[in-house]
């Protein structure tokens, strides 16, 4: 297999290979999980969330909130791991992975939850995937 430039950038074709039909539905297409369904939602072990399609570190579960909104939200993203865009819809800004372009969810500012930053990330479970503390922290 010839090496690509950036191994986390893929085609949609690779991609749909290696990811699951909801992951590929979700990190690629941008869709979203139903609300209050998604595997960390109500979720708090102690680990590291890593990209879903890629495996780039994203967020650390000390940084994970329970916000009641029925998706996984973390307050802050690993330094430089998380892409912000504005919506095509002009009122929300997606976040990515900034490794693969996955698509992870939403930012929201100023809700005021009890946070060291007052954002929330609102992210879809289908977009990570978490590594127990033991685990990562040998990484
Ligand atoms: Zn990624």
């Amino acid at each position: 297999m010839a090496a690509a430039p950036n191994s986390a950038q893929k085609s949609e074709e690779e991609w749909r290979a290696i990811l699951s039909p909801e992951q590929f539905r979700i990190l690629r297409q941008k869709g979203t999980e139903p609300r209050g369904t998604g595997e960390y939602d109500k979720f708090s072990d102690d680990g590291i969330y890593n990209c879903a399609g890629c495996g780039t570190p994203l967020y650390k579960s000390t940084t994970k909130f329970n916000s009641g909104c029925g998706w996984p939200a973390f307050f802050e993203g690993l330094p430089g791991a998380i892409n912000r865009s504005p919506d095509p819809d002009g009122r929300r800004i997606e976040i990515t992975c900034a490794a693969c372009g996955g698509h992870l969810g939403h930012v929201f500012k100023g809700e005021g939850f009890q946070t060291p930053t007052d954002e929330r990330h609102c992210v879809n479970s289908v977009s990570v995937k978490f590594v127990p503390m033991e685990t990562s922290a040998t990484l």
